[in-house]
């Protein structure tokens, strides 16, 4: 049967699940979703994948790390040979299109991690066999359809099509940042990994520019902070906790001890970002109360998803937050690799 293969951090399959189903149904692709609590992916059935993930691009998904269309789904393989198969499914597909990459990866997951090894040397292995019978480019060519080799077992993978323009361009649908050893807090890397994967390198350029004006609700102990000062920009730290003298000593930062949710800029600023650990619904709310009273060009913020329905709970969330912003708005989400129960959000007005 004809499938999409989604990554996605380990414990949200069903929120993957959910969004996937919803929004394929809702773009005429109605799907199951086929899924295993902890395994770190989602695969779901599809009478036409290709066409469902079209409709469905990477980016606009908030739960997958990762989106591919199966090819095979290969399981009893032989430790001993696990090329020829590979190689048998890739004929069922007819004469050879050379795809650009080969990717061998696994889930993140308990079961996944310990099949790192085995994922790089199979790929050593595979990546000769598949040049020879014309499977693959000479060299690669990150433009060209790539090819995925996804282990859930030490003999089971499932074979995989990645669009390089329509998928996450890291292995595992991580993008790996180095914590730097000035940075305040872990923190930091999430609002990096949003800088990264939610703008555009376009939009990063104009959008992220030295001597802009920034606030940072919820600042403490100054990871986000220290970001948005790392990209020249001037910050107003709202919290009542303490930030890192570092920040306070770079004359860049100004520390506010007030609350996040009645504190309101004298005059329209470059950016707000925020991560106040609140009900997710209140924190939209106050949000879209910025852009509706034009306090901000744009936003990055974080919601954190209670335990339960929390597919329904972002999905209710992200709607109440741009109705009540009254003007037409980019809103992107996505689960970042350094978020845990959260989502991270950019918006801005159209
Ligand atoms: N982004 C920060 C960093 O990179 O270091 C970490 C923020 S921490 C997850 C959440 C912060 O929100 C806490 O320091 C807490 O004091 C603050 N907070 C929670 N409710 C708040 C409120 N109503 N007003 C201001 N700060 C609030």
């Amino acid at each position: 049967d004809s499938a999409l293969f989604c990554l996605c951090r380990a414990g949200f399959e069903p929120e993957l699940a959910a969004e996937l189903s919803e929004r394929a149904a809702n773009a005429g692709h109605p799907g199951y979703a086929r899924t295993q609590r902890n395994s770190g992916y989602v695969e779901f059935v599809v009478e036409d994948a290709a066409a469902a993930s079209r409709a469905l691009p990477w980016s606009a998904l908030i739960f997958a790390r990762q989106k591919l269309v199966r090819l095979a789904d290969l399981s009893g393989l032989d430790p001993s040979d696990r090329i020829a198969p590979i190689l048998a499914a890739l004929d069922a597909y007819g004469e050879p299109v050379a795809f650009g990459e080969l990717w061998v990866e696994h889930p993140d997951s308990d079961e996944g991690k310990p099949l790192a090894g085995l994922a790089r040397s199979f790929g050593n292995a595979l990546r000769p066999a598949l040049r020879k019978a014309g499977w693959l480019s000479k060299h690669d060519d990150p433009r060209k359809p790539r090819l995925h080799v996804v282990f859930l077992a030490g003999d089971h993978a499932v074979l995989a099509q990645a669009d390089p323009d329509d998928g996450a361009p890291w292995p595992l649908g991580i993008p790996r940042l180095k914590m730097h050893p000035d940075a305040p807090s872990r923190s930091a890397l999430k609002l990096e990994e949003a800088l990264l994967t939610l703008l555009t390198p376009d939009e990063r350029e104009r959008r992220v520019r030295d001597n802009m004006q920034a606030a940072d609700l919820g600042a403490a102990p100054g990871g986000w902070t220290w970001v948005l000062m790392r990209n020249g920009m001037k910050v107003t730290s709202v919290d009542n906790g303490p930030l890192r003298q570092a920040l306070l000593d770079s004359g860049r930062v100004d520390h506010l001890r007030a609350d996040g949710f009645t504190w309101q800029p004298k005059r329209t600023l470059d950016w707000m970002v925020c991560d106040m650990v609140e009900s997710p619904a209140r924190v939209a709310e106050r949000m879209a109360t910025w852009f509706r009273e034009n306090w901000c060009r744009q936003a990055i913020f974080n919601l954190k998803l209670p335990m339960k329905k929390r597919w329904e709970e972002t999905r209710v969330c992200l709607e109440a937050f741009e109705y009540q912003t009254h003007r037409p708005m980019i809103v992107r989400a996505r689960q970042l690799y350094h978020d845990r129960e959260e989502i991270t959000v950019f918006a801005a007005p159209r």
